[in-house]
Formats: structure tokens, sequence, C-alpha cells
């Protein structure tokens, strides 16, 4: 069994990273005869490019969903991340926060381009030092309240513009400070695989998005990077040129 922090995790993993869609496309009255952009396939960044697919190590693409937009991918790079300085709930813990996430920035970028900017207008991915929102629903006559979970990550899908369809992503990561340094890092790592396209998990506890949390707090592996550059070889209708 897991204890209630992990169950935090598995259901914060399992279910609430698959959240909330809005595609911004014209809806009923607005402009109903603009279609969807057309899948397309978009160059990888250089060092993704450059990672040579072990396929004895294998890899978890068949559990990454794509959306209705297709594979959320980007690609403009490097992908620029905005680190939210809210300390109402961190407090404290903000130095510890800000340090998961900036490690968490670190690793990835081995593999994949990343920049850390001050500007949260332009950002693609956005961190938040908060839980997540716990959401109710309903159940017949009674209220269902979710477990607490450790993070969240949640993409939107816009329209770039009115007059076009060009489709643009955006993701919000709600990391709570509330666990250990390490297991802070641990999340935030796994999160931002999530940012990065990775939407789906690993059924394998060495990959760092393997879908519960261990003592172990793995590292990107040869496996996690393997289905990144798969996610990136997909076509997908984001086109992110006029960012
Ligand atoms: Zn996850």
């Amino acid at each position: 069994m897991v204890n209630k922090r992990d169950r935090g995790w598995v259901w914060g993993m399992a279910i609430a990273t698959f959240l909330f869609i809005f595609i911004a496309l014209p809806g009923k009255g607005q402009n109903p005869e603009i279609p969807l952009p057309p899948l397309k396939n978009h160059p990888l960044p250089p060092l993704l490019a450059q990672w040579p697919i072990n396929a004895e190590a294998g890899d978890y693409f068949e559990n990454i969903q794509p959306t209705a937009a297709g594979y959320l991918l980007w690609s403009q790079f490097p992908v620029k991340v905005y680190i939210d300085r809210d300390k109402t709930e961190c407090q404290d813990r903000f130095r510890d926060w800000l340090n998961a996430i900036l490690a968490a920035v670190d690793a990835w970028d081995d593999y994949f381009p990343l920049k850390v900017i001050s500007d949260p207008e332009n950002a693609n991915i956005i961190w938040q030092c908060q839980r997540p929102t716990l959401r109710v629903r309903r159940d017949r006559d009674a209220l269902i309240i979710p477990v607490a979970r450790n993070a969240e990550a949640r993409y939107q899908i816009y329209s770039e513009s009115p007059e076009s369809p060009a489709l643009g992503h955006r993701i919000w990561i709600q990391l709570s400070p509330h666990q250990s340094a390490a297991d802070t890092q641990a999340t935030a790592r796994h999160e931002l695989g999530h940012g990065l396209g990775i939407w789906g998990h690993s059924s394998v506890e060495t990959d760092v998005m393997y879908g519960r949390q261990t003592r172990q707090n793995p590292v990107i592996s040869e496996r996690d990077l393997n289905t990144l550059k798969r996610i990136y070889q997909q076509p997908t209708r984001l086109n992110h040129a006029q960012n």
C-alpha cells in the first residue's frame, strides 16, 4: 500500500496531470468555418535530435496521450520557463522550492533547450508555489473531495489570433513546497517532463516519469529520453512560429 502522501502523488500523476483542454478555436456563432490546422512535423531541438535512441532500453511512448491538437510539442527553442515569485504559500520554503525547479531545469537542459525568463507574458511553462487546487466534483447527492496532491501540470491550448487558426499552448505547474527538499526536486523533475510534452507515465520505477513517488527519486533515464524523442518525431497541430 502507498501512504497518504504517495496516494496523493498517484492521483495527482494519474489523473490531475491530464487536465483541461481549452481549445480557443472560434466557437458557435463566431467563425465556424475556420478548420483545425493540419498536422505538421517540426525540427527537433538539436540536443534531442542528436540523442541516440537505444532500442534495447526501450520507451513508453505507447502511454503518451496526444491531445485534440496532437502531441504537446514545442517547436520554438529554447522553451521559456517562468518561476512565479509569489511566496504566499511558500514562505520560508521558497528557497528550497526555487532550487528544486532550477535543478529540474538544469537536468532537462542537458537534453532539451530551456531558459528561465523573468516575464510571465512570454513564458511557455509557468511554475507556481502552491498545493494543487482540490477540485470538488459531485456524485449524485454527495461531493467528492480529492486527496491532496503535491503537484499538478495543466495545459491550455489557444488560438494565436482571431484571424488565424494557428494554435499555441502553455503549461502551468503547481508545485507544493510542503515536501522534503529531495522529494520536491524529484517532483519538479517529473512535472517538467510533462511540461516538455511527456503527457503520460512510465510503468518502470527507475524512469523519472514513473507514475508514483519512489524512495530513490529517479533521474532522467534513457527510456525517458527515448520517449521524449519519439514524441518530438510526431506531427502536431500546434505551431509556435508566431512566438
Ligand atoms: Zn506525472
